[in-house]
């Protein structure tokens, strides 16, 4: 379980991938690559939910591969705010006869037009809903992650109101947590330490998204807000028409900042490696020292 990964001394390296998308691509375009990220030997592979449940055949499915095939520990993303128990139940209890064990529990965005007000009456309100409704179901048959912000998540009044609420998803059960992107280290840093000041004592791996073209760039700053350090901002200022350029610069900035990192005593590197696999072995040839235990 995933939660054991946390206890070895190791840095835990996980690997984040998303099903295809409707009309673009079958499960088997997603098998040739989960070939390529096996080799890589990550501690876990997490796969994503598609909004709203979009993609929860697929999800289960791949998550089961990664376990079943590759004999790697497999985290499914899951999320509840469109969700009733019923069908909440259902997935786990598939995801669980597939042999995942682990599960990455999330409230999920509000889709296109709808707010807070139109799920006040749902199952689901937040994401330690889930947490808890796991918990008391299942037991310890699954280790739960949960969903971390470092810069605050964009609904939250405050961090320190987020890293309030944070605390209590830990307290509802969540195992370890996993962070949104980020671009500047010391703001992990600084969120780690007010983590801890609340309480909070479960590992954290912290979330690193290569930027590998700029179609990503304008996302991050939409969805997330991130920081954007200077540093970055030139790199991206410079390289913009040039994508190979972009690329190989996108792909440093990451190492640089998993370096510091793992120099720092993180817990855990999540990399979102957007299905690229020649991306994911960039960035691991580049950490295999830095990673290795004396
Ligand atoms: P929550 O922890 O429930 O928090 C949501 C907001 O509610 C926060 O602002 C929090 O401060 C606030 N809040 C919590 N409890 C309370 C309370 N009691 N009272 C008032 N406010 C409260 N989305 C997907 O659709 N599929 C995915 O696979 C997916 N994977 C992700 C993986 C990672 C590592 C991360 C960081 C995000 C992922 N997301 C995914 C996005 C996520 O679903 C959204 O960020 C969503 O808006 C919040 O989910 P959460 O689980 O963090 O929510």
């Amino acid at each position: 379980m995933i939660k054991d990964l946390y206890n070895t001394g190791k840095t835990v390296v996980s690997l984040e991938i998303f099903p295809p998308k409707k009309g673009q691509g079958t499960l088997e375009s997603i098998t040739g690559k989960l070939e390529e990220f096996s080799t890589l030997s990550p501690d876990f592979i997490s796969v994503t939910y598609g909004a709203g449940g979009s993609t929860t055949g697929s999800t289960c499915d791949i998550a089961t591969l990664v376990r079943q095939e590759y004999g790697i520990e497999s985290l499914a993303h899951l999320t509840c705010l469109t969700a009733t128990r019923d069908e909440v139940a259902s997935t786990l209890d598939r995801l669980r006869d597939g042999g995942v064990e682990n599960i990455l529990a999330l409230r999920g965005d509000y889709p296109a037009g709808t707010s807070a007000r139109d799920y006040a009456a749902g199952d689901f309100r937040y994401a330690r809903d889930l947490i808890s409704f796991i918990q008391n179901r299942y037991g310890d048959a699954f280790s739960i992650g949960a969903a971390c912000y470092p810069e605050g998540h964009p609904q939250a009044r405050s961090l320190e109101a987020d890293i309030e609420n944070l605390k209590a998803k830990a307290d509802a059960g969540a195992d370890f947590l996993i962070s949104q992107l980020f671009y500047d280290n010391e703001q992990f840093y600084r969120f780690q330490e007010k983590v801890a000041k609340a309480g909070i004592s479960i590992p954290i791996s912290a979330g690193i998204m290569p930027v590998v073209n700029v179609r990503q760039i304008h996302n991050i700053v939409t969805l997330c807000g991130a920081t954007l350090p200077r540093k970055f901002l030139r790199i991206m200022d410079k390289y913009e028409d040039n994508p190979a350029a972009l690329t190989e610069a996108g792909i440093m900035y990451a190492i640089d900042q998993i370096i510091d990192l793992v120099t720092s005593d993180v817990a855990g590197i999540h990399v979102y490696t957007m299905n690229r696999p020649d991306v994911a072995k960039k960035i691991c040839a580049n950490i295999s020292n830095i990673l290795k235990r004396g």
